[in-house]
């Protein structure tokens, strides 16, 4: 029998669709695509590769002097534009206001082609350290009111570079996804006096039936309704509504089990195309307590269709137990 499962924290229903259930290794990617690895470690019309580099983009490099190991780089073709007032026109049911905000690039290593689950620990933790480091400094622009940290690996996750790169993108709105969330969180403090994240953190690990990989800091699971096979949240232990303000033994907790579930991913599922998100609260409230911020981990083994775009709802044909079952016994 199918069944309906109910995220808490974001009150969004899925089909965990078991008669159509498939072994978790059906969702490995294709024998015939190559791996990262595969690829050339250098691509001479790569603008991210060492020697490509455009200067004029440049927005800061680590370290600073010396051969670099992160750099960040204005987007190209940026969505919002960094100058201007941050004005707002409100005429009838039309309401529009002016498009400032910050849409940079974060190249996270010189080598063209490696990924997260080919890093070491130290090359990923300066990877997050990057990510804080700039959300810190646009969280100081007072126009920005949501900071957005977002990865997109391989083409169908919406990837155009191999490079491996992610992106930052401050708002000058709170986007209603987000607001919903805090919503619901908000709903949940009300009605138990608990934060709804720490209390499904807390199931998970006595549970144990889910959980991926975990340290002092953080725990990595499937979600017990997962919208799609391999669905991940990784959620520090500590209740903090901020990414930026994980402090640096934090950051090498995050780096460790980030690592470890997208090794597992690489060397379980043959490098599947995913997104990964830091879902951080509002930059002008990090002391919320019901606000909990964690990173979603996507793998893109399974393509929406028009019942999702209709609904809003997915059918995820894999069943968590046993996709979190597969994964953790991946040898990494
Ligand atoms: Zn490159
Ligand atoms: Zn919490």
């Amino acid at each position: 029998m199918p069944e309906l499962r109910q995220n808490l924290a974001t009150r969004e229903w899925v089909i965990i669709a078991s008669e159509r259930a498939r072994r978790p290794n059906a969702f490995s990617a294709s024998e015939q695509r190559l791996l990262t690895e595969e690829h050339n470690s250098y691509e001479p019309d790569c603008p991210f590769c060492v020697g490509n580099e455009e200067l004029d983009l440049e927005v800061e490099r680590f370290p600073a002097n010396g051969a670099w190991q992160t750099r960040v780089v204005q987007n190209k073709y940026p969505a919002l534009a960094k100058e201007g007032a941050l004005t707002r026109v409100f005429n009838g049911v039309q309401r529009r206001i002016a498009g400032v905000g910050y849409h940079e690039v974060v190249i996270e290593h010189p080598r063209h082609n490696t990924t997260l689950a080919l890093m070491t620990p130290d090359e990923v933790q300066i990877v997050l350290k990057t990510f804080q480091r700039r959300g810190i400094e646009i969280s100081k622009d007072h126009r920005i009111e949501h900071i957005i940290y977002f990865k997109n690996h391989g083409a169908t996750a919406g990837a155009s570079l191999l490079h491996p790169h992610s992106q930052i993108i401050g708002l000058p709105v709170v986007p209603s996804s987000i607001r919903r969330r805090i919503d619901e969180a908000r709903r949940y403090f009300d009605d138990t006096g608990q934060c709804v994240f720490c209390s499904m953190l807390e199931d998970e690990l006595a549970q144990n039936e889910r959980i991926v990989a975990m340290n002092e800091h953080f725990a990595a699971f499937v979600l017990y309704a997962a919208l799609s096979p391999f669905h991940i949240w990784i959620l520090p232990r500590r209740h903090s509504a901020s990414f930026l303000q994980a402090q640096p033994d934090e950051l090498a907790g995050l780096a460790s089990v980030l690592r470890d579930v997208v090794r597992k991913f690489y060397f379980g599922l043959r490098d599947p195309d995913y997104n990964l998100i830091i879902r951080s609260g509002p930059v002008k409230e990090p002391g919320s307590v019901y606000f909990h911020w964690y990173v979603s981990l996507i793998p893109r083994v399974n393509r929406a269709a028009g019942f999702e775009l209709g609904s809003g709802m997915y059918i995820n044909p894999a069943l968590p137990e046993a996709s979190a079952d597969f994964l953790r016994s991946i040898e990494i």
